[in-house]
């Protein structure tokens, strides 16, 4: 009840699924940051907190550029 609104526990930017972590391998192995081409993980134990960042495969990036150009042609088709 007394938590400030103002201190943020960087740990809550961690999010699942959570995997074992390489370097303590504690099972608190999470999600850090999503990027167009590339992910972030955290290990959320303070004393370990290894960070690796992760590059999407080609196949991922391909699908997330190629969305919103299907999506106006359709809008555009839609109008004419
Ligand atoms: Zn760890």
């Amino acid at each position: 009840m007394n938590r400030e609104i103002e201190k943020i526990d960087p740990r809550d930017f961690i999010t699942g699924p959570f995997v074992k972590c390489p370097k303590c391998g504690g099972n608190e192995f999470g999600v850090l940051n999503i990027y167009d081409d590339r992910y972030m993980r955290r290990c959320r134990n303070r004393n370990c907190w290894h960070t690796v960042t992760i590059n999407l495969p080609e196949l991922r990036k391909k699908v997330i550029l190629h969305r919103p150009v299907c999506d106006k042609q359709h809008h555009e088709g839609a109008e004419s």
